[in-house]
């Protein structure tokens, strides 16, 4: 008898039909001969109406308050598709992040899992019971609810995977696996059978968002082999897991397209010293993420910096800059929105070479200008003017063969 923990995102638990259909799945999963460990998500828009409310209500709500109204949206859920379980015949019980023995650190509405005492679902399992765990919540040592992040559901999931020692871990959600590049940019865009823990981070920080990336990394720690599928079909996903040596044998895994950034240079900084850390200290003080961060070496004794980050933090940025640059006599400040960024990503780069030229190649030959280039081991992003990124995505693709299936 395998055990098989299936996350259930908010959308798959949507509405009552969906959430029948959830107890279905899980049922003919049960049915098969396996134990069954549902984790699912708030009904899809209900944390972000908790969000809302409380925002309306407060314009600097308490994030431990905040913990404890976020945490009753999958409340919710799990009490429902347990109901739904029970119509259908099946022993089932719902779990709190509690009761699951999730034991979290850190912030109110950040929490990270310190530690899990899985007992009481082991004791519900040998009785024979399927089991409902509310994700996106824990408890701290000392009894106060906490949250995992947005989309901390899929940490619930691979945490409570690694704990019970599951055989098969399925994020069930609504795409169909992971990608080449998005379907709907790039048409004849290729699921993926397996990609490495490291290509998944990569892919999820440059704009693919399937998974939060805090649980792949948490995946990764644990050696959590687990698969993204539809929770609406029965095709086979995409299996994540740690690299082996074949997997380098693909230049490029997947690109990604991220929308909506702007970009900050700053020209005339006086090449000494500490001014980086100034410049982008007042930057972190304005919890300001950056993306790309470029400098070149400096001329005539001024250095110039370029940064990138979501449009809508440029405003704070100009701000938060302000105070310095007035300092600064030869200083000047240059923004750019309307920017997106496009990357590859693969593990097989770190063996290949002349991947970038073939990348910069294609995207010449397609007319598109390329402003900031940046790279890591395995990954070379590069910025595009906005209107342009879906052609960048499409010309990439094509260049790499990502169409066709590796031989
Ligand atoms: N309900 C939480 C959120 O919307 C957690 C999750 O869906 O994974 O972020
Ligand atoms: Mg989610």
């Amino acid at each position: 008898m395998a055990l098989i923990v299936q996350k259930y995102g908010g959308t798959s638990v949507g509405t009552l039909d969906r959430i029948r259909n959830v107890a279905a799945r899980m049922k003919r999963t049960r049915d098969e001969g396996n134990q069954v460990v549902a984790v699912v998500s708030a009904m899809s828009g209900v944390t972000d109406g908790l969000i809302k409310m409380a925002r309306e209500l407060s314009e600097n709500p308490s994030e431990r308050e905040l913990d404890v109204l976020l945490a009753t949206g999958e409340q919710q859920s799990i009490a429902l598709v347990t109901m739904a379980l029970h119509d259908l015949g099946v022993d089932a019980a719902s779990i709190t992040g509690r009761q699951a023995g999730i034991f979290t650190t850190g912030s109110h509405t950040r929490g990270r899992i310190l530690n899990m005492d899985p007992s009481l679902m082991r004791g519900f399992l040998d009785e024979g019971k399927t089991l409902v765990v509310a994700g996106f919540q824990g408890v701290t040592p000392d009894g106060m609810i906490h949250t995992l992040g947005r989309g901390g559901s899929d940490l619930t999931a691979i945490a409570v995977a690694a704990a019970l020692k599951a055989d098969v871990c399925q994020i069930l959600t609504d795409v169909d696996g992971v990608y080449t590049c998005d379907p709907r940019i790039v048409k004849n865009a290729r699921k993926l059978p397996e990609i490495s823990y490291d290509e998944m981070l990569e892919m999820a920080s440059s704009g693919s968002k399937v998974m939060q990336s805090r649980s792949v990394e948490f995946a990764k720690k644990f050696g959590v082999v687990f698969e993204v599928r539809s929770s609406l079909n029965d095709n086979p996903g995409t299996l994540v897991l740690e690299e082996h040596p074949n997997m380098e044998n693909v230049v490029i895994r997947g690109v990604s397209i991220e929308r909506s950034q702007a970009r900050v240079t700053i020209t005339g900084i006086p090449d000494e010293p500490g001014m980086s850390g100034r410049i982008l200290g007042a930057l972190g003080d304005a919890e300001i993420n950056l993306d790309m961060i470029i400098s070149n070496i400096a001329h005539d004794g001024f250095a110039r910096h370029s940064f990138t980050m979501h449009s809508s933090d440029l405003g704070k940025a100009q701000a938060a800059l302000k105070p310095l640059l007035n300092e600064l006599a030869n200083s000047k400040i240059e923004t750019e929105a309307g920017i997106a960024k496009l990357s590859a990503v693969g593990i097989g780069m770190r063996s290949h070479s002349g991947v970038a030229a073939t990348m910069f190649k294609a995207l010449g030959d397609a007319g598109i200008n390329i402003g900031m280039i940046s790279t890591s081991e395995i990954k070379i992003a590069v910025t595009v003017d906005e209107t342009r990124i879906e052609d960048a995505a499409r010309a990439v693709h094509d260049a790499f063969d990502l169409d066709k299936a590796p031989a």
